[in-house]
């Protein structure tokens, strides 16, 4: 457990996938741990959270979840189990939440999604399958307490800041935002296009980046690695890095219609594992729909197969 400023907690849990590790943080709140994010479920997480509580005393007055990938939200349910306290979450956030890990249809709709985007059968199979395996390490906290942009948790800000996720949110307070997968050091915060979201991510995601660059902050306590010291200044890298890979997509496009699936070669000559090439076309599409949203590429499609090319 790391103790930072302003007596913030941070404790870090083991995830099976690259990055390999994800953090919770607990906010000191009036009465009790704000707890932000609860880990990957595996099966002893509950064990980890209550020798974590133990360990650090007092009640837990909320358990506020930033967004619903499986690394974020997989123990709510836990951790509401062993404090009491109230879940809260964006109510974007949890609709998306409960259509990908409360429905069974939801690898078989991202399947047929891809297929849509050139995803050849085998790939799209493999991709099925390893989604499905996530499945079991989510536990999340069913009906959680709605959170929208400018309320508060205890003394702490809400701020909406879409792109990773549709519904992702992050608290302020005195210039500190605990970031989710907001912002990242060293690798950037996948921004993919996914079936029944919203339409431009990267569009989402790159006027969020503006907004975090203009919230004056001075620390932002992010997901996985290290706390960033310089948050404005990371956003500003984050979004030129996306400038430099928009390019880099308008560049794969010719005269003739590409698929998602085929840019994301392109773009992602290495992502051999099934998951991999998952984010690699979603990535790519969220930039070739940004492209589009710009006027520099054109999408076509007949229901069976959609297309780009360079506008
Ligand atoms: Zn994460």
């Amino acid at each position: 457990m790391l103790e930072l400023p302003g007596g913030i907690r941070r404790v870090t849990f083991p995830l099976p996938n690259p990055p390999g590790h994800v953090h919770s943080y607990l906010l000191p709140g009036r009465t009790g741990w704000i707890v932000v994010d609860t880990g990957l479920g595996l099966p002893d997480l509950a064990e980890r959270w209550r020798s974590v509580l133990l360990r650090l005393g007092g009640r837990t007055e909320a358990v506020v979840i930033t967004h619903f990938h499986p690394d974020h939200v997989g123990g709510s349910a836990d951790l509401a189990a062993l404090t009491g306290a109230p879940v809260y979450q964006g109510d974007v956030d949890y609709e998306q939440c409960q259509q990908v890990w409360g429905s069974r249809d939801w690898e078989r709709k991202t399947a047929a999604w891809l297929a849509l985007h050139g995803v050849p059968g085998p790939v799209a199979e493999a991709i099925r399958l390893a989604g499905a395996a996530y499945r079991r390490f989510v536990r999340y906290a069913r009906h959680p307490l709605p959170l929208r942009e400018g309320e508060r948790v205890d003394r702490w800000e809400v701020v909406a800041l879409p792109g990773h996720a549709d519904g992702h949110l992050g608290l302020v307070r005195d210039g500190v935002l605990v970031a989710g997968d907001h912002l990242l050091l060293g690798i950037t915060p996948a921004v993919g296009l996914w079936p029944d979201a919203r339409p431009d991510p990267l569009g989402d995601y790159l006027a969020s980046l503006e907004r975090t660059a203009s919230l004056g902050l001075r620390l932002a306590l992010p997901g996985h690695g290290d706390p960033i010291a310089d948050p404005g200044g990371r956003a500003r890298e984050i979004a030129a890095h996306h400038a430099d890979r928009l390019q880099a997509t308008l560049a794969a496009l010719d005269g003739r219609p590409r698929t998602g699936y085929e840019v994301s070669l392109v773009l992602f000559p290495d992502a051999d594992a099934p998951m991999q090439r998952r984010f690699a076309v979603a990535e790519t599409l969220s930039h070739l729909e940004r492209l589009v949203a710009l006027g520099q590429a054109a999408r076509a499609g007949d229901g069976r197969r959609v297309a780009y090319t360079a506008a």
